[in-house]
C-alpha cells in the first residue's frame, strides 16, 4: 500500500466516527500544493548529478504549513505526500498553530561529502524559495538532515528574501536555534511512554524496552527512558541490534556511537542480534525509531511487546496495525508519540519572531505541558468512543482542522 493510501485509511476510519461528509473528506485529504524540482549539481569529482526534490504542502487551515525535510534514497512524491498529511494531523493533535507539509530529496546523504550536501541543499532552496516562507511553510530536520542543513537553508533563503531566522527550525543553538530542539522528539517519545505506563499501572523499573534506531530520536528516547529507570534491553541501528538482558548502559552506547561515526558497529557490551530479531523480542515496550513500514503483515504475528510507541513516522503498516489491534497490543500513534519535535520547532519559531532566547528549562516545561494535554485528550477520546488511540488521535486532529476550515470560510 502506498504511503498516502495508508494515511487516507486511518483518516477515513476517524472521519467515519466524526460522520464527516464525502465533500469535507475530499477537501481535507487533497494537498494544497505539490512541487517537484530538478536539483542538478556538480559532485566533488566533477561529475554531474541530477536529483529530484519534493515539497508537499498539505493543509494550512490552522496556520503556516510545517514539516521536515528528508534526505533518503527511498524518498518519492507519494511518501512525501503521506508524511505531509501526517504533519497536518500531528500539529493539530498537539494544538500548535500550524498546518502540515513535508519535503524530501531522493539521495543517500551518507554517501555525500559535506560540500556536496551543502550544494544540494542550497540548490533545492533556489528552486522552492518562492513557495516557502516564515508565514507560509517552514521546513525542519527529518531523516538525513540536521541543524547544519537548516543553517544553510536559512542562509540561502535569506539571500532572496532578506534576513529572518523564522524560515526554518531545528537550526544550531548558536545560530538562532533553541536549546532542547535536538532532544525534543526523543524526549517527547519518553514523556508519552512514561504517561502510558502510568495509565497502565506499570512501574518504569519493571519495564523492559527494545528500541529500534539509535539516531537522534532513538538515542534521546533511550536516554530519557533510562533516566526514568526503564531497563533498555536492546538497541539497534543500520549495523544491527545489540541485546543485554541486564540492561544496556545507554550513556556508554551513545558515547561509543559518537566515537564511531555515529554507528554502533562493533559495540562490545552486548549480544549481537538482527534488527528483525529486535522487533520480535519478548519485551514490555517496543519503540520503533527508524524507518517507516518496519512492522508489516509478515512479522506482526511475531511481535511480542504488548505496548508499542511509534517514535518513527508510520513504522507500522495498516495491515499490521489491524492485526496488532485485534491482539490487544496498545499502539501510541506517531502523530502523538513523536510530536515533541515539531512542538519545540514551534517554540523556536516563536523565539525567532520575538528575538528572545528561551532557556532549556522553559522549553522542557512547555513541551511537557503541550504533550500532557494532547495525551490526556487522545486517551479520553479513545475511551469515550471505544476506538484505538490512533483513531482517537486522528479524530482530535481532523476535528480541529475541520472546524478551522469551516470557521475560516471555504469560498
Ligand atoms: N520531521 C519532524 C516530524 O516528522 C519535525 C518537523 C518539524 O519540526 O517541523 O515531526
Amino acid at each position: 500500500m502506498k504511503s498516502s493510501e495508508a494515511v487516507k485509511l486511518y483518516f477515513n476510519r476517524a472521519a467515519d466516527q466524526l460522520e464527516l461528509t464525502e465533500n469535507m473528506r475530499a477537501l481535507l485529504l487533497t494537498p494544497k500544493r505539490e512541487v517537484q524540482v530538478q536539483i542538478a549539481i556538480e559532485m566533488d569529482n566533477g561529475d554531474l548529478q541530477t536529483l529530484l526534490g519534493y515539497r508537499v504542502q498539505h493543509n494550512n487551515a490552522r496556520g503556516p504549513m510545517k514539516g521536515g525535510l528528508r534526505f533518503h534514497p527511498e524518498v518519492d512524491l507519494d511518501e512525501v505526500r503521506g508524511l505531509a498529511s501526517l504533519m497536518t494531523w500531528k500539529t493539530a493533535v498537539v494544538n500548535i498553530p500550524y498546518g502540515g507539509a513535508k519535503g524530501g530529496i531522493a539521495v543517500d546523504a551518507r554517501s555525500l561529502s559535506t560540500r556536496e550536501l551543502e550544494r544540494i541543499t542550497r540548490k533545492f532552496i533556489d528552486e522552492i524559495h518562492d513557495v516557502i516562507g516564515p508565514d507560509t511553510d517552514i521546513p525542519a530536520p527529518d531523516m538525513g538532515t540536521n541543524a547544519e542543513v537548516m543553517a544553510w537553508i536559512m542562509n540561502q533563503y535569506n539571500k532572496y528574501h532578506g534576513f529572518g531566522p523564522g524560515i526554518v527550525t531545528g537550526k544550531p543553538v548558536e545560530h538562532y536555534g533553541i536549546p532542547g530542539r535536538e532532544e525534543a522528539t526523543g524526549r517527547g517519545v519518553g514523556i508519552i511512554a512514561i504517561k502510558t505506563l502510568g495509565r497502565l499501572g506499570r512501574k518504569p523499573k519493571e519495564t523492559r524496552v527494545a528500541l529500534q534506531g539509535f539516531g537522534n530520536v532513538g538515542s534521546h528516547a533511550a536516554k530519557f527512558l533510562h533516566d526514568a529507570e526503564c531497563r533498555i534491553v536492546a538497541i539497534s541501528d543500520l549495523s544491527g541490534g545489540y541485546y543485554r538482558e541486564e540492561g544496556i548502559q545507554v550513556l556508554e552506547a551513545i558515547r561509543y556511537a559518537n566515537q564511531h561515526k555515529r554507528s554502533l558497529e562493533g559495540y562490545p557490551e552486548a549480544e549481537k542480534i538482527s534488527n528483525e530479531e529486535l522487533l520480535e523480542l519478548d519485551v514490555d515496550l517496543l519503540v520503533p525509531a527508524a524507518l517507516g513500514g518496519v512492522i508489516h503483515a509478515d512479522n506482526a504475528e511475531r511481535i511480542k511487546a504488548p505496548l508499542i510507541i511509534e517514535a518513527a513516522n508510520a513504522p507500522i503498516r495498516p495491515d499490521a496495525d489491524a492485526l496488532l489491534n485485534d491482539r490487544g497490543v496498545l499502539v501510541l500513534p506517531d502523530i502523538l508519540a513523536n510530536a515533541g519535535g515539531v512542538t519545540v520547532s514551534y517554540f523556536e519559531w516563536v523565539q525567532n519572531r520575538q528575538y528572545y532566547q528561551w532557556g532549556l528549562d522553559r522549553v522542557r516545561q512547555e513541551l511537557d505541558r503541550v504533550l500532557t494535554s494532547a495525551f490526556e485528550e487522545v486517551w479520553g477520546l479513545s475511551h469515550e468512543h471505544d476506538v484505538s488511540l490512533r483513531t482517537a488521535a486522528f479524530m482530535l486532529g481532523i476535528g480541529r482542522v475541520g472546524r478551522a476550515t469551516v470557521l475560516g470560510g471555504i469560498t
